[in-house]
Protein backbone atom coordinates (compact mmCIF):
# COMPACT_ATOMS: atom_id res chain seq x y z
CA UNK A 1 0.00 0.00 0.00
CA UNK A 2 1.40 3.43 -1.19
CA UNK A 3 0.16 5.76 0.86
CA UNK A 4 0.47 6.34 4.64
CA UNK A 5 -3.11 6.19 5.71
CA UNK A 6 -4.95 7.16 9.00
CA UNK A 7 -8.08 5.65 8.43
CA UNK A 8 -8.90 2.50 7.10
CA UNK A 9 -11.78 2.13 4.26
CA UNK A 10 -13.56 -0.90 2.96
CA UNK A 11 -15.58 -0.19 -0.27
CA UNK A 12 -18.60 -2.91 0.31
CA UNK A 13 -20.86 -0.98 -2.34
CA UNK A 14 -20.18 -4.34 -4.39
CA UNK A 15 -21.60 -6.44 -1.94
CA UNK A 16 -23.83 -4.59 0.44
CA UNK A 17 -24.73 -1.96 -2.19
CA UNK A 18 -25.84 -4.37 -5.07
CA UNK A 19 -27.33 -7.05 -2.57
CA UNK A 20 -30.12 -4.88 -1.99
CA UNK A 21 -31.06 -4.85 -5.64
CA UNK A 22 -33.93 -6.70 -7.99
CA UNK A 23 -31.83 -6.23 -10.90
CA UNK A 24 -28.83 -7.95 -12.04
CA UNK A 25 -25.79 -6.09 -12.36
CA UNK A 26 -23.79 -7.95 -15.19
CA UNK A 27 -20.66 -8.95 -14.05
CA UNK A 28 -18.33 -6.93 -16.66
CA UNK A 29 -20.15 -3.74 -14.96
CA UNK A 30 -19.34 -5.17 -11.43
CA UNK A 31 -15.42 -5.70 -12.41
CA UNK A 32 -15.64 -2.37 -13.96
CA UNK A 33 -16.46 -1.01 -10.64
CA UNK A 34 -13.99 -3.06 -8.77
CA UNK A 35 -11.51 -1.58 -11.16
CA UNK A 36 -12.31 2.12 -10.54
CA UNK A 37 -12.44 1.29 -6.60
CA UNK A 38 -8.92 -0.19 -6.63
CA UNK A 39 -7.88 2.52 -8.87
CA UNK A 40 -8.81 5.52 -6.56
CA UNK A 41 -6.90 3.79 -3.76
CA UNK A 42 -9.45 2.11 -1.55
CA UNK A 43 -7.16 -0.69 0.71
CA UNK A 44 -10.05 -3.66 0.99
CA UNK A 45 -12.89 -4.26 -1.47
CA UNK A 46 -15.98 -6.05 -0.18
CA UNK A 47 -16.75 -7.98 -3.84
CA UNK A 48 -19.60 -9.95 -2.71
CA UNK A 49 -21.40 -13.21 -0.75
CA UNK A 50 -21.13 -16.90 -0.83
CA UNK A 51 -24.03 -17.51 -0.46
CA UNK A 52 -26.45 -20.01 -2.64
CA UNK A 53 -27.95 -17.96 -6.12
CA UNK A 54 -31.14 -19.48 -5.32
CA UNK A 55 -31.51 -16.73 -2.45
CA UNK A 56 -29.55 -13.65 -3.61
CA UNK A 57 -29.29 -14.16 -7.62
CA UNK A 58 -26.53 -11.05 -7.56
CA UNK A 59 -23.80 -12.95 -6.38
CA UNK A 60 -24.61 -16.14 -8.82
CA UNK A 61 -20.97 -14.64 -10.63
CA UNK A 62 -18.84 -14.36 -7.14
CA UNK A 63 -16.52 -16.98 -8.44
CA UNK A 64 -15.93 -15.23 -11.63
CA UNK A 65 -16.11 -11.97 -9.58
CA UNK A 66 -13.50 -13.18 -7.32
CA UNK A 67 -10.87 -14.22 -9.71
CA UNK A 68 -11.31 -10.78 -11.52
CA UNK A 69 -10.93 -8.56 -8.37
CA UNK A 70 -7.39 -11.07 -7.31
CA UNK A 71 -5.74 -9.12 -10.24
CA UNK A 72 -5.40 -6.41 -8.08
CA UNK A 73 -3.60 -8.05 -5.07
CA UNK A 74 -1.13 -6.34 -3.79
CA UNK A 75 -2.69 -3.18 -4.01
CA UNK A 76 -6.01 -4.00 -2.48
CA UNK A 77 -7.53 -6.58 -0.04
CA UNK A 78 -10.42 -8.90 -1.66
CA UNK A 79 -12.92 -9.76 0.77
CA UNK A 80 -16.60 -11.42 0.84
CA UNK A 81 -19.51 -11.77 3.19
CA UNK A 82 -20.87 -15.50 4.15
CA UNK A 83 -22.99 -16.43 6.16
CA UNK A 84 -22.12 -20.49 7.14
CA UNK A 85 -19.60 -22.79 6.38
CA UNK A 86 -20.19 -24.06 3.17
CA UNK A 87 -20.42 -20.30 1.44
CA UNK A 88 -16.83 -20.29 3.65
CA UNK A 89 -15.42 -23.12 2.16
CA UNK A 90 -16.55 -21.62 -1.39
CA UNK A 91 -14.65 -18.34 -0.88
CA UNK A 92 -11.91 -20.57 0.53
CA UNK A 93 -11.81 -22.05 -2.90
CA UNK A 94 -12.06 -18.88 -4.64
CA UNK A 95 -9.08 -17.96 -2.76
CA UNK A 96 -10.37 -14.89 -1.12
CA UNK A 97 -7.59 -12.60 1.73
CA UNK A 98 -10.79 -12.00 4.09
CA UNK A 99 -13.82 -14.33 4.89
CA UNK A 100 -16.70 -12.06 6.67
CA UNK A 101 -18.62 -14.45 8.79
CA UNK A 102 -22.04 -12.43 10.32
CA UNK A 103 -23.95 -13.15 13.30
CA UNK A 104 -27.00 -10.81 14.27
CA UNK A 105 -26.80 -9.90 17.79
CA UNK A 106 -30.77 -10.11 17.91
CA UNK A 107 -32.06 -13.41 18.00
CA UNK A 108 -34.74 -12.57 15.77
CA UNK A 109 -32.53 -10.56 13.18
CA UNK A 110 -30.34 -14.22 13.32
CA UNK A 111 -33.41 -16.02 12.96
CA UNK A 112 -34.97 -13.85 10.06
CA UNK A 113 -31.34 -13.81 8.12
CA UNK A 114 -29.86 -17.14 8.76
CA UNK A 115 -33.04 -19.18 10.49
CA UNK A 116 -30.54 -20.44 13.07
CA UNK A 117 -30.34 -18.96 16.67
CA UNK A 118 -27.37 -17.02 17.68
CA UNK A 119 -26.25 -20.05 19.52
CA UNK A 120 -25.99 -22.08 16.48
CA UNK A 121 -24.65 -19.28 14.71
CA UNK A 122 -21.74 -19.46 16.65
CA UNK A 123 -21.12 -23.02 16.19
CA UNK A 124 -20.84 -22.57 12.48
CA UNK A 125 -18.37 -19.26 13.35
CA UNK A 126 -16.24 -22.06 15.08
CA UNK A 127 -16.36 -24.47 11.98
CA UNK A 128 -15.18 -21.92 10.03
CA UNK A 129 -12.31 -20.93 12.20
CA UNK A 130 -11.40 -24.64 11.49
CA UNK A 131 -11.43 -24.81 8.16
CA UNK A 132 -9.80 -21.34 7.94
CA UNK A 133 -7.18 -22.75 9.88
CA UNK A 134 -6.82 -25.73 7.83
CA UNK A 135 -5.57 -23.65 5.32
CA UNK A 136 -1.78 -23.56 4.65
CA UNK A 137 -0.11 -20.39 7.03
CA UNK A 138 1.13 -18.12 3.76
CA UNK A 139 -2.44 -18.49 2.30
CA UNK A 140 -4.79 -18.17 5.11
CA UNK A 141 -7.35 -15.49 5.13
CA UNK A 142 -8.46 -12.88 7.93
CA UNK A 143 -11.45 -14.04 9.59
CA UNK A 144 -13.27 -10.96 10.35
CA UNK A 145 -16.77 -11.77 12.58
CA UNK A 146 -19.37 -8.82 11.67
CA UNK A 147 -22.32 -8.56 13.98
CA UNK A 148 -25.06 -7.22 12.96
CA UNK A 149 -27.72 -5.23 14.34
CA UNK A 150 -25.24 -4.22 17.25
CA UNK A 151 -27.17 -0.67 17.27
CA UNK A 152 -30.79 -1.64 16.71
CA UNK A 153 -32.93 -3.94 15.25
CA UNK A 154 -36.46 -3.72 12.63
CA UNK A 155 -37.90 -6.64 14.20
CA UNK A 156 -36.86 -6.72 17.73
CA UNK A 157 -36.05 -2.75 18.52
CA UNK A 158 -33.07 -1.85 20.77
CA UNK A 159 -30.52 -4.09 21.34
CA UNK A 160 -29.16 -4.86 24.17
CA UNK A 161 -25.25 -4.30 25.17
CA UNK A 162 -25.60 -7.57 26.92
CA UNK A 163 -26.94 -9.13 23.34
CA UNK A 164 -23.86 -7.40 21.58
CA UNK A 165 -21.07 -8.38 23.91
CA UNK A 166 -22.12 -12.09 23.84
CA UNK A 167 -21.31 -12.59 20.71
CA UNK A 168 -18.25 -10.29 20.70
CA UNK A 169 -16.89 -12.27 23.77
CA UNK A 170 -17.21 -15.69 21.65
CA UNK A 171 -16.01 -14.17 18.58
CA UNK A 172 -12.85 -13.20 20.50
CA UNK A 173 -12.56 -16.74 22.17
CA UNK A 174 -12.99 -18.08 19.21
CA UNK A 175 -10.59 -16.45 17.24
CA UNK A 176 -11.97 -13.75 15.12
CA UNK A 177 -9.20 -11.51 13.31
CA UNK A 178 -11.14 -8.70 13.65
CA UNK A 179 -14.65 -7.99 14.90
CA UNK A 180 -16.83 -5.84 13.03
CA UNK A 181 -19.70 -3.78 14.66
CA UNK A 182 -22.45 -3.12 11.76
CA UNK A 183 -25.57 -0.82 12.06
CA UNK A 184 -27.47 -3.14 9.62
CA UNK A 185 -31.25 -1.08 9.90
CA UNK A 186 -29.30 2.24 11.01
CA UNK A 187 -30.90 2.64 13.82
CA UNK A 188 -27.42 3.84 15.54
CA UNK A 189 -26.90 7.56 17.01
CA UNK A 190 -23.33 8.63 18.42
CA UNK A 191 -23.77 8.33 22.19
CA UNK A 192 -25.05 4.79 20.87
CA UNK A 193 -22.02 4.35 18.97
CA UNK A 194 -20.17 5.36 21.59
CA UNK A 195 -21.50 3.28 24.34
CA UNK A 196 -21.36 -0.06 22.55
CA UNK A 197 -17.58 0.31 20.82
CA UNK A 198 -16.35 1.24 24.28
CA UNK A 199 -18.46 -1.71 26.10
CA UNK A 200 -17.05 -4.38 23.25
CA UNK A 201 -13.23 -2.31 23.63
CA UNK A 202 -13.55 -3.05 27.42
CA UNK A 203 -14.74 -6.55 27.13
CA UNK A 204 -12.25 -7.98 24.51
CA UNK A 205 -9.17 -5.85 25.27
CA UNK A 206 -6.68 -4.18 22.55
CA UNK A 207 -5.68 -7.12 20.76
CA UNK A 208 -8.16 -7.68 18.03
CA UNK A 209 -9.39 -4.73 15.33
CA UNK A 210 -12.91 -3.17 15.27
CA UNK A 211 -14.52 -1.40 12.75
CA UNK A 212 -17.34 0.11 11.98
CA UNK A 213 -20.16 -1.03 9.09
CA UNK A 214 -22.65 2.40 8.98
CA UNK A 215 -25.74 2.68 7.42
CA UNK A 216 -27.48 6.26 6.98
CA UNK A 217 -30.99 5.59 7.19
CA UNK A 218 -32.17 8.12 9.62
CA UNK A 219 -29.32 10.52 8.32
CA UNK A 220 -26.72 10.35 11.32
CA UNK A 221 -24.30 8.12 9.78
CA UNK A 222 -21.61 10.30 9.17
CA UNK A 223 -22.01 11.85 12.95
CA UNK A 224 -21.98 8.18 13.88
CA UNK A 225 -18.57 7.59 12.08
CA UNK A 226 -17.44 10.85 13.98
CA UNK A 227 -18.38 9.38 17.10
CA UNK A 228 -16.56 6.26 16.47
CA UNK A 229 -13.65 8.12 15.61
CA UNK A 230 -13.65 9.46 19.19
CA UNK A 231 -13.60 6.02 20.68
CA UNK A 232 -10.91 4.99 18.71
CA UNK A 233 -12.51 3.60 15.79
CA UNK A 234 -10.23 3.56 12.71
CA UNK A 235 -11.39 0.96 10.54
CA UNK A 236 -15.19 1.42 8.38
CA UNK A 237 -16.87 -0.10 6.04
CA UNK A 238 -18.52 2.57 3.31
CA UNK A 239 -20.47 2.68 -0.18
CA UNK A 240 -19.95 4.85 -2.89
CA UNK A 241 -22.68 6.43 -3.98
CA UNK A 242 -24.06 5.34 -0.39
CA UNK A 243 -25.13 2.14 -2.38
CA UNK A 244 -27.45 -0.12 -0.57
CA UNK A 245 -30.88 0.08 1.40
CA UNK A 246 -32.35 -1.34 4.24
CA UNK A 247 -34.31 -4.30 3.49
CA UNK A 248 -36.86 -3.66 6.08
CA UNK A 249 -37.42 -0.36 5.24
CA UNK A 250 -38.13 0.24 1.49
CA UNK A 251 -36.85 3.67 0.43
CA UNK A 252 -34.65 4.51 2.94
CA UNK A 253 -30.82 5.31 2.72
CA UNK A 254 -28.02 2.73 2.09
CA UNK A 255 -24.50 2.76 3.38
CA UNK A 256 -22.55 5.50 4.50
CA UNK A 257 -21.34 7.36 1.35
CA UNK A 258 -17.78 6.33 0.82
CA UNK A 259 -17.17 9.88 -0.74
CA UNK A 260 -18.63 11.90 1.73
CA UNK A 261 -17.03 10.06 4.17
CA UNK A 262 -13.26 10.50 2.68
CA UNK A 263 -14.44 14.40 2.34
CA UNK A 264 -14.95 14.47 6.09
CA UNK A 265 -11.81 12.73 7.16
CA UNK A 266 -9.95 14.49 4.94
CA UNK A 267 -10.93 17.78 6.17
CA UNK A 268 -10.30 16.40 9.98
CA UNK A 269 -6.73 16.31 9.24
CA UNK A 270 -7.00 12.22 8.89
CA UNK A 271 -5.57 10.88 5.67
CA UNK A 272 -7.14 7.99 3.27
CA UNK A 273 -5.04 7.46 0.92
CA UNK A 274 -7.98 7.56 -1.47
CA UNK A 275 -7.80 9.78 -4.81
CA UNK A 276 -11.65 11.67 -3.75
CA UNK A 277 -12.10 12.68 -7.76
CA UNK A 278 -11.50 9.14 -9.13
CA UNK A 279 -13.32 7.60 -6.75
CA UNK A 280 -16.31 9.95 -7.99
CA UNK A 281 -16.34 8.81 -11.61
CA UNK A 282 -17.33 5.72 -10.19
CA UNK A 283 -21.03 7.03 -10.14
CA UNK A 284 -20.94 7.05 -13.86
CA UNK A 285 -20.46 3.14 -14.23
CA UNK A 286 -23.40 2.49 -11.73
CA UNK A 287 -25.85 4.91 -13.07
CA UNK A 288 -27.08 2.99 -16.33
CA UNK A 289 -27.53 -0.20 -14.20
CA UNK A 290 -28.71 1.05 -10.75
CA UNK A 291 -31.86 2.55 -9.70
CA UNK A 292 -31.27 6.58 -9.27
CA UNK A 293 -32.93 6.38 -6.09
CA UNK A 294 -30.26 4.30 -4.88
CA UNK A 295 -27.47 7.07 -5.71
CA UNK A 296 -26.89 9.34 -3.38
CA UNK A 297 -24.27 11.24 -1.44
CA UNK A 298 -23.99 15.11 -0.64
CA UNK A 299 -20.58 15.32 -2.52
CA UNK A 300 -22.29 13.99 -5.84
CA UNK A 301 -25.08 16.41 -5.28
CA UNK A 302 -23.29 19.44 -4.50
CA UNK A 303 -20.09 18.79 -6.63
CA UNK A 304 -16.36 18.72 -4.47
CA UNK A 305 -16.26 23.06 -3.84
CA UNK A 306 -13.46 24.36 -5.67
CA UNK A 307 -12.54 26.58 -2.84
CA UNK A 308 -11.81 23.02 -0.88
CA UNK A 309 -10.38 21.18 -3.36
CA UNK A 310 -6.88 19.31 -2.81
CA UNK A 311 -4.83 21.36 -5.17
CA UNK A 312 -2.83 17.44 -5.47
ZN1 LIG B 1 -24.88 -3.22 5.75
Amino acid sequence: MPNRRDVFICETGPRDGLQILDTFVPTEVKCRLIDAIVEAGLPEVEVGSFVPAKVVPQFADIDAIVAHAQRHRGRTIVSALTPNLKGAENALKAGVDVVNFVISASEAHNQANVRRTVSEQLDGFRAVRAAVDAVSADKRPHLLGAISTSFGCSIAGRVSEKEVLRVATAYAEIGADEIALADTVGYGTPPLIKAIVSAVRREIGNRIPLRLHLHDTLGLGLANAAAGLEVGIRRFDAAVSGLGGCPFAPGARGNIVTEDLIFMLEEMGLKTGIDLEKLMATRAILVPHVAAHYLTGHLHEAGIPKALRKSA
